[in-house]
C-alpha cells in the first residue's frame, strides 16, 4: 500500500521548530511520508509563528501559498490560537490547532488521511526526526511563560509555564547524544524559570535525586560530554550560579540573555522579568568569573514612551557592556499586545532611526569584540561546506543567529566534526581561521 504523504511548513523560532520536530516524528512513527513539495502531498501542515507582525505576515503568506498549491491545509502553532480569525480568513482550512498540540494536529491528519502501516516507516532515527543538521539539536525544557511582557502575546498563545520532567529531558538529551548530536541548544520561553511551576520538585534521575532547576539541569547536561548552550536566560539573580559552570567547562561559556532595554522605567513599562537588576555590574562580575564568556542579547528600541534621553542611555549601556552578539527590533505593535494601549507611542520614523543608530554603535562593539580574538586558538564544530568556505562555529557562536568561523583549510573536516583552529581575521560578524 502506498504510504500517505504529508507536506510540512515550519516557521518561527527554535521553540516552534521543536514542536515541528515532535509532529514530524509522530507522523513518521504512524507511517506517513513527509513530502518535500505541495503537489505530491495529500495534505499540508503549516506551523505558524506570531511573535512579531512580520512573522504573522510570513505565516499568512505561507497558509495562502499552501492553500493555492495544495488546497488541504491544517494550521498549527502561534496563529492557531486565533482559531476563529483564521477560519474567517481561510474558511477552506481543514483544521486549526494551537501551539504545542502535536496530538491535535495528529488527530486532524488522521481524520483526513488515515495512517498507513509500513514497518519500514516505523523505523525512526533514535533521536526522532530533526530539522537541524545531525550534529546539533534544540532541547525544549518547558512550554509557556508566567510573565506578561507588554509587547508580547506568547503567554496568551502558549499558556502558563509548564516544565518538563527533568528525568524526561535527560533521557531525551541522552538519546540525542547516542544519535550523534554534538551540541544541544537548550530552549524554552523563559529558560531560567525552569521548574518554578513545579516548585523545583526533586525527581530521582539516573539513580540520584535532582531538583527541577536550571542550575541542576545544566550541571547534569554538562556531564554528557558534548557542547550544551543555554538560550533565553533572563537575568534572574540565580543565573549568576551558572557562570562558574561555564568557567569549569560543564556548558559552553555562552549566555543568551535578552535584556531588551537598560532603563528601569522602560523595563517596567515592558513588564520585563528581573527588571531591577544592575546588569552592568553583573556583566562585569560574570566576566571576572569567566573571561571567555560570550554574551548574546536582544533589544527593542522605540518602545512606547521611550524618550530620546532614555534611548541615549541605552547606547551608553551598549558601549559599556561590550556585548558580543546583539539583535535589535524597532518596536512594532502586534495585535493583542498590552503595549498597544500605552501612552506616548514613538513615531515609526523615529523608531527606525533609533534602530539604525543602535545598530551602528553595536556593530562597532561587535567588530571590536571579534578583533580581540585574532591570534587565539579554539575548538570549532564544522557545520557545512559551502561556496564561501568551510563554515564552523566556536563556543561563541550559536547556529542561525550569530556569525560563523570560516576555516580556510578545512575541506578535509566533515560537518559534525570538531577541529582546533587559530583565528586569523575578523569582520563585523564572522571570524576567519586556519587549522592548527
Ligand atoms: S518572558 Fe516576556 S517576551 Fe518572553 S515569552 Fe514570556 S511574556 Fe513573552
Amino acid at each position: 500500500m502506498k504510504s500517505p504523504r504529508v507536506g510540512f511548513v515550519s516557521l518561527g523560532c527554535p521553540k516552534a521548530l521543536v514542536d515541528s520536530e515532535r509532529i514530524l516524528t509522530q507522523l513518521r512513527a504512524e507511517g506517513y511520508v513527509i513530502s518535500d513539495n505541495y503537489s505530491d502531498a495529500s495534505i499540508v501542515v503549516v506551523n505558524t509563528c506570531g511573535f512579531i507582525q512580520a512573522a504573522v505576515e510570513e505565516s499568512l503568506e505561507a497558509i495562502t501559498e499552501a492553500l493555492d498549491e495544495n488546497g488541504r491545509v491544517i494550521v498549527t502553532g502561534c496563529l492557531g490560537t486565533r482559531n476563529q480569525e483564521m477560519l474567517r480568513r481561510f474558511p477552506e482550512l481543514v483544521a486549526v490547532t494551537g501551539p504545542d498540540s502535536a496530538e491535535s494536529v495528529m488527530e486532524a491528519v488522521r481524520a483526513e488521511l488515515p495512517p498507513g502501516h509500513s514497518p519500514f516507516h516505523d523505523l525512526l532515527p533514535p533521536g526522532g526526526i530533526k530539522l537541524t543538521p545531525r550534529h546539533y539539536a534544540y532541547l525544549k525544557i518547558a512550554e509557556g511563560c508566567n510573565n506578561s511582557c507588554t509587547f508580547c502575546v506568547i503567554p496568551g498563545m502558549r499558556g502558563r509555564l509548564v516544565s518538563r520532567s527533568i528525568h524526561d529531558i535527560i533521557d531525551e538529551a541522552s538519546a540525542l547524544v547516542d544519535a550523534g548530536v554534538k551540541e544541544l541548544l537548550v530552549v524554552s520561553q523563559d529558560t531560567a524559570a525552569y521548574g518554578a511551576d513545579v516548585k523545583y520538585r526533586t525527581e530521582l534521575t539516573r539513580g540520584r535525586p535532582m531538583r527541577s532547576h536550571i542550575n541542576d539541569l545544566t550541571r547534569v547536561l554538562g556531564e554528557l560530554g558534548i557542547w550544551v548552550r543555554l538560550h533565553y536566560v533572563y537575568p534572574y539573580p540565580h543565573i549568576d550560579e551558572l557562570i562558574p559552570l561555564m568557567s569549569e567547562g560543564f556548558v559552553v561559556p555562552y549566555l543568551d540573555v535578552p535584556f531588551q532595554h537598560c532603563v528601569p522605567r522602560v523595563l517596567k513599562r515592558m513588564k520585563r522579568p528581573a527588571n531591577a537588576e544592575n546588569n552592568l555590574a553583573r556583566i562585569r562580575m560574570w566576566r571576572s568569573i569567566c573571561p571567555e564568556l560570550t554574551i548574546r542579547s536582544t533589544f527593542i528600541v522605540g518602545f512606547p514612551g521611550e524618550t530620546e534621553d532614555e534611548f541615549k542611555l541605552l547606547l551608553d549601556f551598549l558601549t559599556e557592556a561590550q556585548l558580543d552578539r546583539v539583535g535589535c527590533f524597532a518596536y512594532s505593535p502586534i495585535q493583542g499586545a498590552a503595549a498597544n494601549e500605552l501612552d506616548n507611542p514613538v513615531p515609526e520614523e523615529v523608531r527606525e532611526e533609533r534602530l539604525a543608530r543602535f545598530m551602528a554603535v553595536q556593530e562597532e562593539v561587535s567588530a571590536q569584540r571579534l578583533r580581540r580574538r585574532i591570534g587565539q586558538t579554539c575548538a570549532v564544530l564544522v557545520d557545512a561546506h559551502t561556496e564561501s568556505g568551510v563554515l564552523a562555529r566556536s563556543t561563541g557562536e550559536s547556529p542561525e543567529i550569530d556569525g560563523v568561523v570560516i576555516v580556510h583549510d578545512g575541506v578535509d573536516i566533515e560537518p559534525g566534526q570538531f577541529v582546533d583552529v587559530r583565528i586569523t581575521g575578523s569582520d563585523n560578524h564572522d571570524l576567519y581561521a586556519q587549522k592548527v
